[in-house]
């Protein structure tokens, strides 16, 4: 059997350093923030190449207390991609604000920054590119559009811990950067967790105090806040495992790396790494037109894959408010469609590559007819 992801297998190989770092959270009775997140947001703010780091409880949460930090609230409009998880919108929905979706770049998953202007109004405060995949989005035009019209750029980083746009990391190329350590995203928590960062102190302190009830000191509630503050334990297995996340990110790229080789020429459509990215795989996704055929013979033969994501936003009946159709976004939908995650975490190795890719491959060539609507979809 190939999983999706093996969690179990990483934490084996860090287990002693883990164990001790929440034996020290246990002595230290330090449960919710302390020195141990305070180190954190330290560590992983430097190694995103920001100024500051705000820990909090989730990635929703950091997306949303970026916003608010923004300044974004009712009546304001935000524009993101509709293929993301559903959070990006969602966090924007908390603010009262106004989700307005624009189509992705079929070719790398991410906002189509060539989309961007024309959905633009009087109302619009923010943008929210999303590194969809562990890609980054192509920062620079967006960028050139939020500075035109004095918009705030706001990172979904999610996915994308340790990418880098032209040289530089994820968490530093807009206004504020997001991250979620769910246990399954790139640098996972052994329970929920998130980070904002940022280089403006002003933007840090209000986050700061959002999360931990609006208060300037103890009881002293200048804001209307909430409580995402982040566990000490997360925080302190964060920092047994931020040091390793060099060595796991390398190791996904050379899984992709193993399945781009083993599937090249073969007709199946694998991504695209753009020439300005280090993509760091959270999610390596091919495309096909029979996708539930693929899933489910992969599955027969023990390969775990997923879907990222079935549905894009603006059709799921959750945002139905928003009065979207179908056929709005064409590349998001066929995305949405048509994407198959094949097994991707730092511990597959090339022997398991290999055989994702030769059922792949079996299935490819098993049936003539289905070749060659391979070959017309490409
Ligand atoms: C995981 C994820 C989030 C939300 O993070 P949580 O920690 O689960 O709240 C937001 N955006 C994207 C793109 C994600 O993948």
């Amino acid at each position: 059997m190939i999983p999706f992801v093996d969690l179990k297998a990483q934490y084996q190989s860090i287990k002693p350093e883990v164990n001790a770092a929440i034996q020290g959270v246990l002595d230290s009775c330090a449960f919710t923030l302390g020195p141990e997140v305070a180190a954190f947001e330290q560590e992983f703010a430097a190694y995103s190449s920001a100024r500051q780091g705000i820990a909090v409880n989730t990635g929703t949460s950091a997306l949303h207390l970026a916003l608010l930090a923004a300044g974004v609230g009712r009546g304001d409009e935000v524009i993101t991609v509709p293929f993301t998880f559903v959070a990006t919108a969602s966090a924007i929905d908390y603010t009262g604000a106004r989700p307005v979706f624009v189509d992705i770049d079929p070719q790398n998953f991410t906002m189509d920054p060539k989309a961007v202007e024309a959905a633009i109004t009087e109302r619009t405060k923010a943008i929210i590119p999303v590194h969809l995949y562990g890609q980054p989005a192509d920062m620079d035009p967006i960028r050139a559009i939020a500075e035109r019209h004095g918009l705030v750029v706001i990172e979904d980083a999610a996915q994308a811990h340790r990418a880098e746009y032209k040289g530089h990391r994820v968490g530093s190329l807009g206004d504020m950067g997001c991250f979620s350590f769910y246990p399954g995203k790139n640098l996972g928590a052994y329970g929920e967790g998130g980070m904002v960062t940022t280089d403006s102190p002003a933007y840090a302190r209000t986050i700061r105090m959002l999360r931990d009830w609006g208060a300037e000191k103890k009881y002293h509630h200048v804001l209307k806040g909430y409580n995402f503050r982040m566990e000490g334990i997360q925080g302190a297995v964060l920092r047994v495992k931020l040091p390793h996340l060099d060595a796991w990110t390398e190791s996904r790229r050379t899984a992709a790396a193993h399945y781009d080789r083993l599937l090249a020429g073969s007709g199946i459509v694998t991504p695209k790494a753009m020439p300005y990215a280090y993509h760091v795989y959270h999610v390596y996704a091919i495309r096909t037109p029979h996708r539930a055929a693929w899933q489910e013979a992969l599955q027969a033969k023990g390969i775990q894959t997923g879907i990222h994501y079935p549905t894009p936003v603006h059709l799921l009946p959750a945002f139905a408010d928003l009065g979207y159709r179908e056929g709005q976004f064409p590349h998001a939908e066929a995305a949405s469609r048509e994407v198959l995650s094949l097994p991707m975490y730092p511990e597959l190795t090339e022997a398991q590559c290999e055989e994702v890719a030769r059922a792949l491959l079996s299935l490819r060539t098993n049936d003539p007819a289905e070749a060659k609507l391979m070959a017309n979809a490409l």
